[in-house]
């Protein structure tokens, strides 16, 4: 069967280099081979992540540290900043391990503000939040550095990040934001299977995560640390994941870090373009859009057009190109295209066609 390429905000197309080292013949995850791998990406993803902190390989999808991050440095209460799909469903997460939490909602299409957090914060009530930097959901991206500058005010409440969607597609200077936790799944803007997380976190976070009972055992902060110390996981990680992942830092330095993200600003910038073109609203508030997929109002915002969004994607997929029809509660009043991983200008220009032909067709 013909592959249909992926324009869909994750999993995102894999490429066959990154494909290839995925397919590597295995080693032992406890011999110096897996060592040296660990110990040649460990610089690499510190680059990354701005930071000198080490950054740990989790063989889970986002979920997994995300659900982790709640269970090692939760004591009292957690804020839980909600803006679309995956921030909302990070409440249920924080409850269903037993904890107490709140959420602070906005409307969705509308990015998370400092001054909101702050005044939840200014309670006292919490020792946590929990922020998604990228809604992959809305295509809003909130101005994390503005929220993480509260950090100053509320030393003790540990913020907890997702970047699943944003990490490699922008610059998140971990060190200089004074975060605790960052986070993300690696089938998103690394364009790499599904099924590893590389996540960070603060000296701060590893000293609470010490002294929190319960935190069972797979996703133990503790032991992340204690075992990429010495190049190792705690449990035997999915190996091929990181030979893709070694990969494709090699790929991400070739380009530059600064060229990768300008990449991805000015291909969200041609979709929204492309979008606008065909006179469609846009989901998300104005100047909060996402550098790594837009979403696109299909009658969900006042104005604009709208269209058969299934059949839409139907003509597309005919052509080869899979786009995606909205997520949940807004599904059929938006649909999402992304722009993330491996994408360039002429990738992009062969989607509008087919996108700009398809809408010929409606
Ligand atoms: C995709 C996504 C997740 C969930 O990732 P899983 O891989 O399904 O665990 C979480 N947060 C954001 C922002 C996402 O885009």
């Amino acid at each position: 069967m013909a592959h249909v390429k992926l324009h869909i905000p994750g999993p995102v197309e894999v490429s066959e280099k990154t494909l290839r080292a995925f397919a590597s013949p295995m080693i032992g995850h406890r011999g110096q081979g897996f060592k040296d791998l660990y110990g040649k990406i460990q610089p690499q993803l510190q680059s990354l992540l701005y930071t000198k902190q080490l950054v740990y390989l989790s063989t889970s999808s986002a979920w997994g540290v995300m659900e982790g991050a709640i269970r090692n440095l939760v004591h009292k209460k957690v804020l839980c900043c909600m803006c679309g799909a995956f921030s909302d469903k990070w409440l249920d997460v924080a409850q269903r391990c037993g904890k107490s939490a709140e959420g602070l909602q906005v409307e969705w299409g509308s990015p998370i503000r400092a001054e909101q957090v702050e005044a939840k914060l200014a309670t006292g009530e919490f020792d946590a939040l929990t922020l998604i930097h990228n809604e992959t959901s809305t295509g809003v991206m909130s101005p994390l550095a503005q929220i993480a500058a509260l950090k100053q005010k509320f030393p003790d409440v540990m913020f907890i990040v997702d970047a699943v969607s944003s990490m490699t597609a922008t610059k998140i200077d971990f060190d200089a934001l004074q975060i605790d936790v960052l986070l993300a799944g690696t089938q998103k803007a690394f364009a790499l299977p599904p099924g590893l997380t590389v996540f960070a976190c603060s000296p701060a976070a590893l000293s609470k995560a010490a002294k929190t009972k319960d935190r069972g055992y797979y996703f133990d902060f503790v032991e992340f640390q204690k075992n990429a110390e010495g190049h190792m996981t705690p449990s035997t990680p999915s190996i091929g994941h990181i030979y893709a992942l070694s990969s494709k830092l090699d790929d991400i330095f070739a380009e530059g870090l600064d060229a990768r993200f300008a990449r991805h600003r000015k291909l969200a910038q041609m979709t929204r373009d492309w979008a606008a073109r065909h006179g469609f609203n846009f989901f998300p508030e104005k100047d909060y859009e996402s550098v790594t997929l837009t979403c696109v109002s299909n009658g969900a915002r006042p104005g604009g057009r709208s269209v058969d969004v299934a059949k839409l994607q139907k003509l597309v997929k005919d052509q080869g190109f899979l786009i995606d029809g909205g997520y949940g509660k807004i599904k059929g009043t938006t649909f999402r295209i992304s722009n993330m991983g491996d994408e360039t200008e002429e990738s992009m220009n062969r989607l509008y066609a087919a996108l700009d032909k398809a809408m010929g067709q409606l």
